[in-house]
């Protein structure tokens, strides 16, 4: 019948309605500049969602299967392919997973590659270098750590430019953060060290959204809650002769070399975070492998700062030009209470997680690898409105 047919969507009982919006609030999302643990892919959740229930069809789910069983023998070997893949890693670096985030590596790259009475140099560019630097010193008290850059005077605002950090000659390594999270400055090309003086990198927030110059590198670390998965798990990507051969006897857990031979399987690795990492490596090799991530995070920045620079001085950027993050755009209002309804409105309008880190302040955009450029585009067209309403 006509009217009937025409109104039944109109006449869906009133428990079936709410049964449903609860239904749709339950799978909605909203975009998350959260700077970690961060937004991931629908699809790579979906697929997580099935294999907690049944992985690779044997029944079991991820969760539940022995780390020592050829299903785990999968999923670890696959990921590790595919991160070498992905980040176009060389066969003579070698790649392990291991548990604990980016500050246990703070510790153990000190007790794996400085020596007793070795020097070695870490420029500090933002907290989380300051922190590498804390935890060196207390891993190694034999050691020097060197801080042959303070960019706490400059209120953490710029890297090294050419000439402004002198680098120890002999030094063990430099470390560098690539990419520093909280104020969005980064390295544009890697720092210059003493020559002979490898360079270790905390890339913590931008490890595979550009390409890295390997050869440069001893060490490259990230943890996996921004770009490549779950908290609680690092990549560790080494050197062979590096990792091979660590400075001084250590106990298992703490020692690169022993994960490296027991395969990062000394004891139960985390297996969950290390099949989330294997899928996200997957799922940015499908999308077109790191260079497009390079080019989509530049575009997702670049809409952010063209916001900036055209605001006339209602956005203030926290980093100097020529330094700026592709991955973590932070600036600020004209005051803290400004800063303050931004975010608020934001996240009225499902813009969610864009208060800053509380050491630096303001508004921080965090777009990873896995972040849409609509969501960028929403957060642009946003401030636009924020700033005509409050300008
Ligand atoms: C997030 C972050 C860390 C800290 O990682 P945890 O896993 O929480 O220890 C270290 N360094 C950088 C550059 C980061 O962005």
């Amino acid at each position: 019948m006509f009217w009937g047919s025409a109104f039944k969507p109109f006449i869906v009982p009133r428990f079936q309605r709410d049964q449903l919006m609860k239904t749709q609030l339950k799978t909605k999302r909203i975009w998350n500049f959260s700077a970690g643990p961060a937004t991931m892919p629908p699809k790579v959740l979906a697929q997580l969602g099935d294999d907690l229930i049944n992985v690779d069809s044997t029944g079991i789910g991820i969760l539940e299967h022995s780390h020592r069983m050829p299903t785990f023998d999968r999923v670890l070997g696959d990921a590790i392919d595919s991160c070498r893949q992905l980040g176009e890693i060389p066969n003579d670096y070698e790649i392990i997973f291991v548990p604990g985030g980016a500050t246990v590596q703070f510790s153990l790259i000190a007790l794996n590659l400085i020596p007793d009475g070795a020097t070695a140099d870490y420029p500090d560019t933002e907290i989380w270098s300051a922190k590498a630097i804390i935890e060196a010193r207390d891993a190694v008290p034999t050691a020097t750590i060197a801080v042959p850059f303070e960019g706490k005077k400059f209120h953490y605002d710029h890297v090294p430019v050419a000439g402004e950090m002198i680098p120890t000659p002999g030094a063990a390594y430099m470390h560098y953060c690539s990419n520093n999270t909280v104020h969005g400055t980064r390295f544009h090309l890697p720092p210059t060290a003493a020559p002979g003086t490898p360079l270790v990198c905390d890339a913590s927030s931008e490890i595979f959204g550009r390409p890295m110059d390997w050869k440069k590198h001893a060490l490259v670390y990230a943890a996996g809650q921004k770009n490549f998965g779950v908290a609680g798990m690092c990549v560790i990507i080494a050197h062979k002769d590096v990792i091979r051969k660590p400075v001084r006897k250590l106990p298992s857990m703490f020692s690169y070399a022993a994960h490296l031979d027991a395969g990062s399987r000394i004891n139960t690795p985390p297996t969950f975070a290390i099949h989330a990492a294997g899928l996200m490596f997957r799922w940015m090799i499908e999308q077109g492998g790191i260079r497009e991530m390079e080019k989509r995070n530049n575009a997702k920045a670049a809409l952010i700062y063209k916001e900036i620079d055209g605001s006339g001085g209602f956005y203030r950027g926290l980093s100097r030009l020529e330094c700026r993050s592709a991955i973590n755009v932070s600036f600020r209002l004209k005051n803290e209470d400004l800063d303050q309804k931004f975010a608020q409105e934001a996240t009225d309008a499902e813009l969610d997680g864009l208060i800053g880190h509380r050491d630096a302040g303001g508004i921080r955009a965090s777009m990873y690898n896995a972040m849409p450029i609509e969501a960028s585009k929403a957060l642009a067209q946003f401030m636009r409105d924020f700033m005509r309403r409050n300008g």
